[in-house]
């Protein structure tokens, strides 16, 4: 096929993903190759990957080690069933992620994406009480303006209205505490917004925490309900809550594990221990996709049993644990440790702070939020009052358009402009980017 009859084609018969489909034929867009983390259209147009294909790109495009062993992995084979029969990736990359994640968690369940990650926990967590005779323990506490993914046992656990609402009647009903927003809240105090928070949290769990199986939340930051950052102590607090009213904590860090945030996991960055953790995204450096549930051992030994007692987990599809995915999750780690990858997402992360910090003088940023390599730019019609664009004017979405002529690509969650390079990105990339970014934000507002 030529790029007319590409473009033509992908209009006629493909169905993109959370995608409009008369914006993308309006302005339609062919990746055909990558390098690094620049990517190429069939036309030869280059653009930075400011999103890292969406959120998951670690090493940048064509990592050798990464390709390697693919094909390496392709010459024994591509894929066998995960269910009743272990594969010797699979094996070896449970070890290496119990290695790698808080030490109470020693069990690993694959899947394929962060939902299914996040639709896995979610079971997990319920049938597990239902196996251990807390028969009542069958409801989910979530904060304000959660995303976990869009499955439907995802969706009744997230937040977001727009990508809910019409859905209402096929989800089931979560508890929603309020996410401590530190941006539009009235006071300036952190410690405050972060107590208050708590503090609500807390009557939550006292009023019914006979009937609460978990809470789940993205540590740290909150990330597709706009690059939320949590105020300083408020995981931990949630934590603390956790223990006291025999609640599991379900730590979502499909957006935020593997370095993205300058710990291999958030949770670290407040010394957390989640009963199950969620991940995908970075495991296989943005290359396949394999997702795991972590989970105790505690958790684990309500589902062990003779058959006959009926605590299996009845759960699994088709592709878990593929071994081309948990082999280049595994190449994907060594590189971690060569590399010192999170060590330089630290360094990268101060070098875009002071970057996105020139952005701060634009008329209409109103606010700019990061944890590590994870940025969301707030646009905003008026400074002072902190007022929103219309949602009609598309103000983000148009900004990112203007950001790919320019040469960059990323995407809008409203009017925040995500901003999350691949770890590989170098200094003089991520100056280039931040500059388109302000170039094209001064000429869309
Ligand atoms: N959980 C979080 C925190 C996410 O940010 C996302 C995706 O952005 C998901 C779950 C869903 O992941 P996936 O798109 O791989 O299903």
């Amino acid at each position: 096929m030529n790029e007319q009859q590409l473009l033509h084609s992908s209009k006629k018969h493909l169905w993109l993903p959370f995608t409009q489909m008369s914006d993308y034929e309006r302005d339609p867009l062919i990746i055909e190759s990558g390098e690094g983390i620049v990517l190429k259209d069939i036309y030869g147009k280059e653009y930075l990957d400011g999103y890292s294909s969406l959120w998951l790109n670690v090493h940048g495009h064509r990592k050798q080690e990464i390709n390697e062993a693919i094909r390496d992995q392709l010459n024994k084979i591509a894929h066998s069933t995960l269910l009743g029969a272990a594969n010797v990736p699979a094996v070896q990359l449970a070890e290496r992620l119990v290695e790698i994640t808080p030490s109470g968690l020693q069990r690993v369940f694959y899947s394929d994406s962060g939902a299914t990650a996040v639709e896995i926990a979610v079971k997990m967590a319920y049938q597990y009480w239902q196996n251990i005779g807390e028969t009542k323990k069958k409801k989910f506490v979530t904060l304000t303006n959660n995303y976990h993914g869009d499955t439907v046992g995802a969706i009744s656990i997230g937040d977001i209205d727009l990508y809910h609402r019409v859905y209402g009647a096929l989800m089931f009903q979560s508890i929603k505490s309020p996410f401590p927003l530190i941006y539009r809240h009235s006071s300036n105090d952190e410690a405050f917004i972060r107590d208050e928070a708590l503090a609500k949290l807390k009557e939550i769990f006292a009023n019914h925490h006979e009937e609460i199986a978990a809470i789940t939340l993205e540590p740290i930051i909150q990330g597709a309900g706009g690059m939320n950052v949590m105020p300083k102590g408020y995981l931990k607090g949630v934590e603390k809550l956790c223990r006291e009213f025999n609640i599991l904590l379900i730590a979502d860090e499909v957006a935020t594990g593997f370095g993205r945030t300058g710990k291999m996991f958030a949770v670290e960055h407040e010394n957390v221990q989640p009963d199950i953790m969620t991940m995908a995204k970075g495991i296989t450096g943005g290359y396949l996709p394999i997702a795991a549930t972590v989970t105790t051992e505690k958790i684990y030994e309500a589902f062990y049993g003779e058959y006959e007692e009926f605590k299996t987990f009845f759960h699994g599809h088709s592709y878990t644990g593929n071994q081309l995915g948990c082999a280049a999750a595994l190449a994907n780690l060594e590189i971690y440790e060569k590399e010192n990858v999170v060590g330089k997402v630290r360094e990268k992360a101060l070098l875009v702070e002071e970057e996105l910090g020139k952005l701060k003088e634009l008329s209409h940023v109103g606010n700019i939020r990061q944890a590590g390599l994870m940025c969301g730019i707030e646009l905003v019609k008026n400074k002072e009052t902190k007022e929103s664009f219309p949602w009609q004017e598309r103000v983000g979405y148009k900004a990112t358009l203007k950001m790919r002529e320019l040469g960059m690509l990323t995407r809008p969650l409203g009017d925040v402009v995500v901003f999350m390079p691949p770890f590989a990105s170098e200094a003089g990339q991520l100056k280039e980017m931040v500059n388109i970014m302000k170039e094209a934000i001064l000429q869309v507002t």
